[in-house]
């Protein structure tokens, strides 16, 4: 393949230059950059827009969409300063258009109230969304112009990432700094000339200097859309800066080595002691699994399964193979509620079987915790169930030979690596040689994603799929309600309850601050239970004590509450099979994947389901399909390809959702078709010019070190 040009050595090192070599960055501002993995001239450079706003035009209110970012201009027409669960400033523009729009604070001053006397004209940006009185904006940025001082912008606003402590202005002054520093083409270009001609993509410096300052005249709707040549080819390069850094990572944990477990005796006791036969798809995943535990490399694995189809088990099966081995697993969940289930569960498979299952949570403190850390230490705790706390120093396991995570979206591929780190240790073979070795990793999770993306996203990781539910479920039966019915499911609660069976209200709102909902969960909770005098009621939310939390869920799960009203905290993993019922508040403001998990609440058992979404009109086009798709379907790998196309993967595979760090400018669905171009380039990189894959990955992935050299 024709290698890139290889940069002078001077000019390559301007990329590389300390930010505080600009003017006005400081070692203060030097150091807010550097939290956020800002350091050199090039991070900068690739500090890249999030969006756009065009303040090019002017909407008029009358003509504005919900959820469609637009510039308005109006009159103040009245201004009502108010107090609901917190302080709340509230300005009625008008624009002649025949349209109401409210512009709604939260947080302001004093001065800013003032600002805004009756009569004012106001020019504000953002993204309307309906409201109690038709559409408001929470928060836009605003001015408010003098008669004469009206012109407007000639070409689209970039919009940066917020940095904490550093504002948009300076953080737009800076990065123009960095840019007027942009050296000439043959020092950055690290891509084949060929590649670029052949896709019509610009340079990498053409391609920054497009996307940082779209000239007049650009095509501002590719750039709105990303689907600028400018924009696909910045995501080309970071697309393939990601997948090198997975495929070295994979390369690297191959050369480690691993403990060989073969011993099946113990899973098949286990599997003969379950009340119940495995689907064929947990066989399946299982057969996988042995596969892989069966090699001396480690194990890379992760196992997909919808929400209920039993993946729990599975692991306990790849436990005890670990056991059987004389070697110890540990499994790690993303809270202390499902940790203490599968520790439940585990303890009630296992125990019979002769094996010691350990807990270790945060709240095991002193010399509880020592007691614990003993027997982890010297391998009496065979298999250990835990959350975070398992990672912490001080944790050392005599013989970790298994990792499993569970709902791996929860967590970060640093704290994935950390639990494999326990276990990392060097096997003397023989006199001479020594070998690293690894534990196994198994990593599950309920988030399907498409088989397109999981390609991309898990290019480090094997992919099993449980796509089977044990038999015996019925499927949930969804309907979408409008808010004014809340009425009709008291009743509705009633009944179900008199049957014996329980059921969860789910408050969401659209501040996302846990202040608010646990206020709104509160007097949902105090409001259904004067509606519902025999019935009883609990409540948790994210703002209480985790004791209390628990305690609640263990009376819910117990049956000594029938109807347990929550915030979205019960979303992961919880099993109580007697609920039948869910009655989802706002169900429109939640993506498809959450309503999903929610749902996965109920239907556990062998009672029909119900799930309630209720909504408030009007429904924006997104909330409307969504809604549709939650109906239509129960199918979590169904509803995860509609996701996709709704939103795109941005969302859907977030840093959170799957480790990955987030992408600035690449998208998978839109740029899917790079996909396999990204993957042909990076095995012939690897191959053949692994200082470029070096040095691309080092230039989009750089910030992620530990992750791209694990
Ligand atoms: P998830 O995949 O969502 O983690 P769980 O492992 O919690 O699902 O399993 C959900 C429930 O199904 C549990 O109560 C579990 O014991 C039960 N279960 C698992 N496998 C089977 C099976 N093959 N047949 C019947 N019930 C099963
Ligand atoms: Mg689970």
């Amino acid at each position: 393949m024709p290698r890139a040009p290889r940069p002078a050595p001077a000019l390559a090192a301007i990329g590389e230059t300390p930010l505080t070599a600009l003017p006005g960055c400081g070692p203060r501002v030097a150091e807010k950059l550097a939290a956020r993995g800002l350091q050199s001239l090039q991070d900068l450079w690739l500090q890249l827009p999030r969006q756009y706003e065009d303040r090019t035009r002017l909407t008029p209110i009358a003509a504005l969409q919900p959820g469609v970012p637009a510039q308005v201009e109006g009159r103040v027409e009245a201004v009502d300063r108010g107090f609901r669960y917190r302080p709340m400033l509230r300005v009625a523009l008008d624009d002649g258009s025949r349209g109401t729009l409210v512009l709604r604070f939260f947080h302001f001053r004093a001065a800013q109230v003032a600002q805004f006397r009756p009569g004012v004209r106001v020019r504000c940006y953002g993204t309307p969304r309906p409201g109690q009185h038709g559409l408001e904006i929470v928060h836009p940025s605003y001015r408010i112009i003098g008669e004469a001082d009206d012109a407007l912008g000639d070409s689209l606003d970039p919009v940066y990432p917020a940095i904490e402590g550093i504002g948009p202005a300076t953080l737009r002054r800076l990065i123009g700094l960095a840019l007027d520093r942009l050296p000439e083409v043959e020092a950055l270009e690290l891509l084949p000339e060929r590649l670029r001609s052949e896709l019509r993509l610009p340079t990498l410096r053409e391609a920054l200097l497009t996307v940082h300052r779209p000239p007049p005249g650009a095509d501002l709707p590719a750039l709105l859309a990303g689907t600028h040549p400018a924009q696909r080819r910045l995501a080309l390069e970071e697309l393939l800066a990601h997948h090198l850094s997975l495929r070295r990572q994979r390369i690297a944990q191959q050369t480690h080595a691993a403990v060989v477990l073969r011993d099946t005796t113990l899973a098949a006791r286990l599997r003969e002691s379950l009340p119940f036969a495995l689907t064929g798809a947990q066989q399946r995943v299982f057969a996988e699994i042995r596969g892989d535990l069966g090699r001396p490399s480690p194990m890379l694995r992760l196992v997909q399964g919808d929400v209920g189809s039993g993946k729990t088990v599975v692991a306990a099966m790849a436990a005890v193979m670990a056991v059987a081995a004389g070697r110890q697993a540990a499994l790690m969940a993303p809270t202390e509620l499902l940790a203490e289930q599968h520790l439940a569960n585990l303890r009630g498979w296992l125990q019979p079987l002769g094996v010691n299952v350990a807990w270790l949570a945060g709240k095991v403190t002193g010399r509880a915790r020592a007691k614990v850390l003993e027997t982890v230490a010297a391998g009496e705790a065979q298999v250990v169930v835990g959350t975070h706390a398992l990672m912490q120093e001080g944790v050392v396991f005599r013989d970790l030979a298994l990792a499993i995570v569970d709902e791996q979206h929860r967590f970060g591929v640093h704290q994935r690596l950390a639990l494999r780190d326990k276990g990392a240790g060097v096997l003397a073979d023989g006199e001479r040689e020594r070998i690293h070795v690894v534990p196994h990793q198994l990593v599950m999770t309920a988030t399907p994603i498409p088989r397109t993306l999981a390609m991309a996203a898990y290019a480090d990781l094997d992919v099993s799929a449980i796509d089977e539910l044990p038999p015996g479920r019925t499927p949930v039966q969804t309907v979408a309600l409008g808010a004014e019915r809340r009425p009709e499911l008291v009743e509705r609660i009633r009944m179900a309850c008199a049957e014996g069976r329980q059921a969860y209200w789910v408050c969401t709102l659209i501040d996302d601050s846990d202040e608010v909902v646990a206020q709104a969960a509160q007097t949902t909770y105090e409001e259904l239970g004067r509606q519902l005098p025999g019935l009883r009621v609990g409540l948790v939310h994210g703002r209480m004590k985790a004791a209390d939390k628990q305690a609640t869920m263990l009376a819910f799960k117990c049956g000594e509450i029938d109807l347990l009203v929550a915030t979205t905290v019960i979303e992961v993993g919880v099993d109580v099979p007697n609920a039948s019922l869910m009655i989802i508040e706002n169900a429109e403001r939640l993506g498809l994947a959450q309503l999903h998990q929610l749902r996965g609440r109920v239907g556990r058992g062998s009672a029909a389901s119900r799930c309630v979404l209720l909504y408030q009109s009007p429904l924006s086009q997104l909330a409307r399909q969504r809604l549709e798709t939650m109906r239509e379907t129960n199918d979590g790998f169904v509803i995860a390809e509609k996701d996709l196309e709704l939103r795109g993967p941005g969302e859907l595979l977030g840093t959170r959702q799957t480790g990955l760090v987030a992408f600035r400018v690449a998208d998978l669905v839109r740029d899917a078709d790079l996909l396999p171009r990204v993957q042909q380039l990076a095995e012939r990189l690897l191959a053949e010019a692994p200082d470029t894959a070096e040095r691309i990955v080092a230039r989009w992935v750089g910030g992620a070190a530990r992750y791209a050299s694990a």
